[in-house]
Formats: C-alpha cells, sequence, structure tokens
C-alpha cells in the first residue's frame, strides 16, 4: 500500500503544473475560472479516490465536523463591493447544501474589509498578493472581490500532494460585480465554487469540442460499458453533460426552461446526452440547486486532502477555525542562565492581550517555571534561563496568556550549575563535583595544580569552589566552606554557600547521630538555636532571621562542639 501510494505521490509531483495552469482555453461562458484537470492528473486522481473508498468503507462514519469560513471583502477604493448585507444567507445556503457530507460552516471573526481597487479587479496570476497578505492559517479564507479574474468565481482544488497543499491554495474567489444577481451568487455560485474547493469536477469536464478521443469522453451510458469512473467528472450518478458541446441556442433554452429534454446531441457512442441541469457543478445558470450522494462521497476526499498537514510549518493551515501553536526548538541543549530561542508558528488570532510565554518543567512535568519571552526576528521567541536550574531534562512548551493555548511539550537538556557533595571515605573528606564534564577545583578563589577530576580530597580548611565545563557550558558551583580536613574528635562542619542569604545547608560528614545548631553574633549574642536534630543522611537546611553581617555557627554533636563562621549578606 505505502508504495503504491508513493508511487502515485510521485506520478503526480510530474504532473502538477496541469493543475497550476489552465490547460485547456476558458470555457467561452466564462462563468467559473476553476482549472480544468490534466490528463494525467485524472487518471492520478481516480485511483488516489479509489484507495480512500476503500478504506472509508471499513472505517466507521465520522461526526459532522465544523468548518470556520474567513470572509475578506474587496471593495473598491469609494467603497463599492460590500458583500456583508448577504453573508447571513450565504452561510444558511453553504449549511443546508453541504450537510450531507457531514460539514457545517462557521463565520470566524469579523469580515475583513480591504479597500483596493488592484485587488477588486484581481488577475488570478496575482491573487498570491492579496492571499499572503490576509489569508488566516485557521479557516477557509472566502474572498469577495468586484471580479475574480473575469469569471464569477473560482477555487483552487485541493492537492494530492501535502508538499503543495499550502495555504495559499486555502482560497476561494467569488465576484461580486460581474452581472449576476445577488441570489445566484448565494445559490449557485458560491457552493460551485465550495464544490471545487473540496475536489468537485464540472459536469461537463472533457466535453469540449476539442476533446474527440472517445476514452476520455464520458459516455452516456452506465453499467456494463460505462466509463463515468474516468472520464467526465469521474462521478457516475451525475449524468454525462455536454454542455460545452452545445450550440449557444441550446444551452439558452436549458438555462430558459431548466429541462434537458430537447437535446438531441449525441456521445461517442451515439446516445443522446441529458445532462441534469438542476448539478451545481454544471453551467446551467439559474437552475442549479443540488449535488449528488457521489459528490458528496468525493468531497469528503476532499476534505481529508485539505486536512493534509502541510510538512513545512510556514505554509502549514488548518481549516477548523481553532488557534494552535507549534514551536521547534534551535537547539536541544542550554547552558542554565543562558538566553534560549525557539522557532514559532501560530495559526488564527491569539485573544487582544495575550502575551507569549515559555512554559519550562522537569521531564516529568514537575517543577514548571513560566519565562516572559520577547519575539525576535519575526518567527523567533527568546528567553533567558535562570541561573539556578539543575542539571537535567526538561520539556518546553510556548504558552498564551488568557487564551489557553499551548504548543506540543519538546524536549531540552539544561546543563545547570555544578554542585558539590562531601563524603568521609577511609577516614579522609572527599569533594564531589556533579558534573561529569572537566572540573576545575579552587580554594579560596585560587585554581588548585592539577585538580581536574570530579572528585577531591581536600588537604586544608577554606572555601572551595569548581568550575565544571560540560556540554559546551562553562559555570562555577556555590562556594563551599571545609573548617578541618583532619577527622578529629571534633565535627567537621560543611556550611554552604557562604555568604548566603541567612538560609544555608549543613552537613556533618564525619559523624552519625543527632546534633544540635546554635548561630551566635560576633560578639556572643544567641540569635538562633536549632534543637537535637536527628541523624539523617546527606544535609539539612538552617535559615536564620539576621540582618547582613557576620555570624558564627556552634555545632554540637556527640558532647563535642566546633564553630564555623559564616556571611549574612
Ligand atoms: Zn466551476
Amino acid at each position: 500500500m505505502r508504495s503504491v501510494c508513493t508511487f502515485l505521490f510521485l506520478l503526480y509531483l510530474l504532473t502538477i503544473p496541469a493543475w497550476g495552469q489552465v490547460e485547456t482555453p476558458r470555457d467561452p461562458a466564462e462563468i467559473c475560472g476553476t482549472p480544468a484537470i490534466s490528463e494525467q492528473d485524472r487518471q492520478t486522481y481516480l485511483s488516489a479516490y479509489q484507495q480512500f473508498s476503500q478504506r472509508q468503507q471499513v472505517t466507521a462514519r465520522r461526526q459532522a465536523t465544523q468548518i470556520a469560513i474567513k470572509v475578506h471583502n474587496v471593495l473598491t477604493a469609494q467603497g463599492v463591493g460590500d458583500a456583508s448585507p448577504y453573508l447571513e444567507q450565504v452561510f444558511a445556503v453553504l449549511n443546508a447544501k453541504f450537510a450531507p457530507m457531514g460539514i457545517s460552516f462557521f463565520q470566524l471573526g469579523e469580515v475583513n474589509f480591504i479597500r483596493n481597487d488592484n485587488f477588486y479587479n484581481l488577475a488570478m496570476s496575482r491573487d498570491h498578493e492579496l492571499t499572503s497578505a490576509h489569508s488566516v492559517q485557521n479557516a477557509i479564507n472566502l474572498y469577495f472581490v468586484g471580479s475574480a479574474d473575469g469569471s464569477n468565481g473560482y477555487a483552487y482544488p485541493p492537492n494530492l500532494d501535502s508538499t503543495r497543499n499550502t495555504r495559499s491554495w486555502n482560497a476561494l474567489f467569488i465576484s461580486t460585480n460581474l452581472n449576476v444577481s445577488t441570489t445566484q451568487i448565494i445559490n449557485e455560485v458560491i457552493p460551485h465554487e465550495m464544490g471545487h474547493y473540496f475536489g468537485l469536477l464540472h459536469t461537463h469536464e472533457h466535453g469540449s469540442s476539442g476533446n474527440l478521443d472517445p476514452a476520455t469522453r464520458e459516455y452516456v451510458t452506465r453499467g456494463a460499458g460505462a466509463n463515468c469512473t474516468y472520464a467526465g467528472d469521474q462521478i457516475c450518478d451525475t449524468p454525462a453533460d455536454p454542455y460545452l458541446l452545445l450550440i449557444t441556442s441550446d444551452r439558452q433554452l436549458a438555462q430558459s426552461s431548466c429541462s434537458s429534454g430537447f437535446m438531441s446531441t449525441m456521445d461517442p457512442q451515439r446516445e443522446v446526452y441529458r445532462p441534469d441541469v438542476t448539478n451545481l457543478m454544471s453551467y446551467y445558470r439559474g437552475c442549479r440547486t443540488s449535488l449528488t450522494p457521489q459528490q458528496y462521497d468525493r468531497m469528503k476526499w476532499g476534505l481529508s486532502l485539505r486536512n493534509q498537514v502541510n510538512p513545512d510549518p510556514s505554509d502549514r493551515y488548518y481549516i477548523d477555525g481553532q488557534v494552535r501553536l507549534l514551536h521547534q526548538p534551535v537547539a536541544t541543549r542550554y547552558c542554565a542562565g543562558a538566553a534560549m530561542e525557539v522557532a514559532l508558528w501560530q495559526y488564527g488570532q491569539l485573544q487582544s492581550g495575550s502575551q507569549l510565554r515559555l512554559r519550562l518543567t522537569r521531564a516529568d512535568g514537575s517543577s514548571p517555571v513560566e519565562l516572559p519571552a520577547t519575539s525576535v526576528e519575526g518567527s523567533r521567541l527568546r528567553v533567558t534561563l535562570p541561573n539556578r536550574l539543575a542539571s537535567g531534562s526538561y520539556k518546553v512548551q510556548v504558552i498564551a496568556t488568557n487564551s489557553a493555548v499551548a504548543s506540543a511539550a519538546t524536549s531540552l537538556v539544561i546543563v545547570g550549575k555544578p554542585t558539590i557533595t562531601v563524603q568521609q571515605t577511609g577516614g579522609k573528606l572527599m569533594l564531589q563535583s556533579s558534573s561529569t564534564g572537566t572540573n576545575q577545583w579552587y580554594l579560596n578563589g585560587v585554581a588548585l595544580k592539577d585538580s581536574v577530576r570530579q572528585q577531591l580530597y581536600p588537604t586544608e580548611a577554606g572555601t572551595y569552589t569548581v568550575q565544571a565545563t560540560e556540554a559546551g557550558c562553562t559555570q562555577a558551583s556555590e562556594p563551599f566552606v571545609i573548617t578541618s580536613t583532619e577527622p578529629t574528635d571534633k565535627p567537621s562542619v560543611v556550611l554552604y554557600p557562604n555568604p548566603n542569604r541567612g538560609s544555608f545547608w549543613v552537613e556533618l560528614p564525619s559523624h552519625s547521630g543527632p546534633w544540635q545548631a546554635d548561630v551566635f553574633s560576633m560578639n556572643g549574642q544567641p540569635i538562633s538555636q536549632t534543637r537535637s536534630i536527628p541523624e539523617v543522611p546527606g544535609r539539612r537546611s538552617v535559615a536564620v532571621k539576621a540582618p547582613p553581617g557576620t555570624y558564627l555557627l556552634r555545632i554540637t554533636a556527640g558532647g563535642k562542639s566546633t564553630q564555623v563562621k559564616f556571611v549574612v549578606e
């Protein structure tokens, strides 16, 4: 299955230009500007549609799908061309006519009025200038213009190739000022172009007088000998339609009578055509009201093609009206405290006043922080990572305040500052850096020679720090104070950070059993006392409420005491 799809995909790539350019001459009636299908595309589309139909038969029927339409109304500089008075009817008719395919339409936001004489008389070759400036990426873009390239309207068909399913193909164009009554615009032209938008062909396609190849002309006959799955509009419950083969007076008679019973034109097998003049995808103006069950089935396929996600986020669009954020990390590893950027795409407008932020959590979702973000270079967001983030795996999302919109989380690794822990092994103190990168130890701010391992056996008391270089991040630890490196009968005490803001860690690496901590001012006034602290592995936090200054911590353990100086900033 996969290889067949790939083959069709490649085949389609080869034939793409035929969709973008009108290969056949413009229909003389100038009714619709939607390009005709090329011969190569005809076979490709048939095969792809048949595959889709087989899959549909084994999947459950879907719920009704809500589809958003963004209305853009191009006016002249003087304000001519306002379609807003009849928009309510437009939506009522669309909803009535398209309900059988399981969809309903709603208008997204207000009408976007565009006063521009050039776009009012829109040339198809320049419509991308209009769409790139105005189209939204979370709804179908319905443009009302004075003249849609001289036709009543046109739409781009859905594309088999997701890389071609770009935002510029997500539009239909309707003329407001080409001698067509508003009633016809509402009841015929817009539903007709919406049919094209979801992949319907004209009922008379390949009925052009220049095409005499019987293999590609739709026969009147059905059942044995029929070619209706391939030829014409590739739909068998719409009768073969000779519209462009008819002489002008027959066209006029068909339209004035809304009947084809009088026609005598014959198909290649010499059967008389009896087209359905009420079909919305025909050209019988004033008679068109309906679509057939197979046309609805074909449009479900068209909808599935519309829902293909373009691999390029900037060309991607959705038609459900939902607002989406998408981000991609610029890098996957950052240093704590450094600037970080993500590429950002937004589909749809956020509520006014909504701001973008970056939400960072540990990989398990804990410890969330929200960081204010600034936009840079148009589509990037920049934040500064907090200095104190611990090393490890994190998840990041872009969130919009007030809008409950968030991008899917991506993963990143943050390299935090190294931390120092202390152990006593074999009667000796050992300091250990948390970093497995390159470490450099310092004593009282001076680099210790040859001390580049993860562990250090301190030989004297003092303030130790370690600087680690890991994954491109060079960062220093908090200072770590050691009062004594000799195991004595006095408890050896580790206090860090020092200086601090009145809150610090205390470790007694050489002591087991309960202990007590008392804090004094330098002139001996007691500041705080902690009663017996039970033996616990690792460190204990101690907090004192004291103004900035130098203080003494006295630790009493096993009947012995020792004192450490520390500074509150
Ligand atoms: Zn058309």
